[in-house]
């Protein structure tokens, strides 16, 4: 089967970096990260997705392996001459406070994300974040959008609003972090500024909520969903893409945006994220058994039922 032949049903836009990552035990130099990286590889677990992003010519031939083990579709990857996105960061003791310590965007700061033709009527499209400017220019490519979230961050906030806005009234779902939230409503009350956001157009909003999970708003009423408690973990970088990208690759699976379905693709984004930051990078989804989800997947089924 040639790259023309796969049907995409998960499209994925975002950063594709070489990550230097220190915790309170280990550093490790240029892991595989991106937004794009972590969505793929946990949306692979339920569909084929389709990736879109750019990388230098120092990029490593492994790296691009280990997106082949996952079998994400690289039509759409670029590989264009320079240095790929490199970005650093420092875990405090508590592994919740991350201080980033810098970003080189090198290729990544001239690139014009273009879908191959094949990927043009998938019907779900994850952007995750890049600016504004730049998810717009790829939903303008898709030629019949049944689903589309985007993710975005306090820089395109303060930078980039009138953008940012205009995005936001064409896609379906939002998901940004708690004081993401409030600093583009201006509500400090979440469930408030949650109808704020809904005001603007989509029908969800998701408001991630770090190592205490993530609420989903809509007009069918609020859905709380835990991150799955965990003893010990290596690394939390890139947990919400790994979140976003499960959920969306689940809910590209089932093929149909309903309430149950919803649900149940939150609850298997939250089970896979919990896997990937058990170790950097990753490294512990290249490891993943689907048996493994299914059975984390029953434990948090029990642990989130009431009576
Ligand atoms: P998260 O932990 O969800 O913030 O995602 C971390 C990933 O985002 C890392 O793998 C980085 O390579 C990537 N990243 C960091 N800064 C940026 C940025 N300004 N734009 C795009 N991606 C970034």
């Amino acid at each position: 089967m040639t790259e023309q032949d796969k049907e995409i049903k998960l499209v994925v836009v975002g950063s594709i970096g070489l990550d230097t990552i220190e915790t309170p035990a280990e550093r490790r130099e240029d892991v595989l990260g991106g937004s794009v990286s972590y969505a793929c590889a946990a949306a692979s677990f339920f569909t084929t997705a389709g990736m879109v992003g750019v990388v230098g010519d120092d990029f490593p031939a492994a790296h691009r392996r280990v997106y082949e083990r996952f079998g994400i579709d690289l039509a759409g990857l670029q590989q264009v001459p320079g240095r790929t996105f490199r970005w650093s960061g420092v875990y405090e003791t508590d592994m919740n406070t991350r201080r980033t310590l810098s970003t080189e965007l090198n290729v990544f700061a001239d690139f014009s994300p273009d879908l191959p033709a094949h990927y043009r009527g998938s019907p779900f499209y994850f952007l995750a974040n890049i600016s504004p400017e730049l998810q717009l220019h790829v939903l303008a490519q898709a030629s019949n959008p049944l689903f589309v979230a985007a993710d975005t961050m306090d820089l395109w906030i303060e930078t980039a609003r009138t953008p940012l806005l205009e995005l936001i009234a064409k896609v379906n779902m939002l998901t940004l972090n708690d004081s993401e939230a409030r600093q583009l409503t201006g509500e400090q009350n979440l469930v408030r500024a949650a109808e704020r956001l809904l005001e603007l157009g989509p029908d969800y909003i998701a408001v991630k909520k770090g190592e205490h999970g993530c609420i989903l708003f809509s007009a069918a009423g609020i859905c709380v969903i835990p991150a799955f408690p965990l003893a010990a973990f290596s690394d939390p970088t890139g947990a919400g893409d790994t979140f976003a990208g499960g959920f969306m690759g689940c809910l590209a699976r089932e093929g149909a945006v309903r309430d149950a379905s919803v649900r149940r693709a939150l609850a298997y984004g939250s089970v896979v994220a919990s896997f990937g930051v058990q170790a950097f990078g990753l490294d512990r989804l290249l490891a993943l058994e689907p048996d493994e989800i299914e059975q984390r997947l029953d434990a948090f089924r029990r642990m989130t039922s009431i009576a």
